[in-house]
């Protein structure tokens, strides 16, 4: 059976919405991103037109492609993939929240390319954790989070909205819960020391998220189960 991406919309929400029972949580706690790289254009206006507002691509240049076709439609773009420092700029303008921030000297030019812009919102950033496992670089040790949280705060056009993990591809949601756990339990710490809201944990993929739901995500970034799968691995 052929399935549309609104079907797989549908589905994803219901599922969405079981797992946020279980847990004693609402649904309309968590924010279904959608993550569209490698999919084309029209397959982000067609999730759009069903409903959905929030989109992750993973490269700065793969969405430059694809922005000219999706002008004026207003989604919240996520940077969810590791950025260079000298494509910052390059990030700034063209997403509206950066959730994969793991760097100070990053930070910095995202800030001051963001006072370059039009006066507008602060960018929303997430601080993403590196918890272990070798499938990802990206991240900043847990030791150096506070320090660098200390410092993002500092910048005026940054908003510090909480904080992002990619844990190992681990084939049984639940032994991956135990990364979503310790995402928590650093946000959680990290609140009480620097006595502000941190409100976002961006945390599960397609084959993990109702896991990441039950250990408090409040953003899931869901590609294949949306979208279908990859024509070429990312
Ligand atoms: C690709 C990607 C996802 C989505 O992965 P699926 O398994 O296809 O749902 C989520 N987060 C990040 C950072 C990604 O790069």
């Amino acid at each position: 059976m052929l399935t549309t991406i609104a079907d797989n919309l549908t589905r994803l929400h219901e599922r969405i919405a079981a797992a946020a029972q279980r847990a004693g949580r609402s649904a309309e706690e968590i924010t279904l991103i959608g993550v569209s790289k490698t999919h084309p254009a029209e397959k982000i206006r067609e999730a759009f037109q069903s409903g959905l507002r929030h989109f992750g691509e993973n490269r700065v240049q793969e969405w430059e492609g694809k922005r000219a076709a999706l002008a004026g439609l207003p989604a919240t773009w996520h940077l969810i993939g590791h950025l260079q420092s000298n494509k910052a700029a390059r990030a700034a303008s063209a997403f509206t929240a950066i959730d994969s921030l793991d760097d100070w000297a990053l930070a910095q030019r995202i800030d001051r390319a963001a006072a370059e812009k039009p006066p507008s919102e602060p960018m929303r950033v997430l601080i993403e954790v590196h918890l272990g496992g070798e499938e990802t670089k990206s991240g900043v040790a847990e030791g150096e989070l506070p320090a660098l949280a200390e410092k993002v705060l500092q910048l005026e056009r940054l908003h510090l909205a909480g904080l992002m993990c990619i844990p190992p591809f681990l084939e049984d949601p639940e032994e991956v819960r135990p990364y979503f756990a310790r995402l928590r339990h650093l946000r959680d710490a990290l609140k009480t020391r620097l006595g502000r809201r941190l409100p976002v944990l961006s945390m599960g993929m397609s084959h993990d998220f109702e896991a990441a739901i039950q250990e408090g995500a409040t953003e899931v970034r869901v590609g294949t189960a949306l979208f279908g799968t990859r024509s070429y691995p990312q």
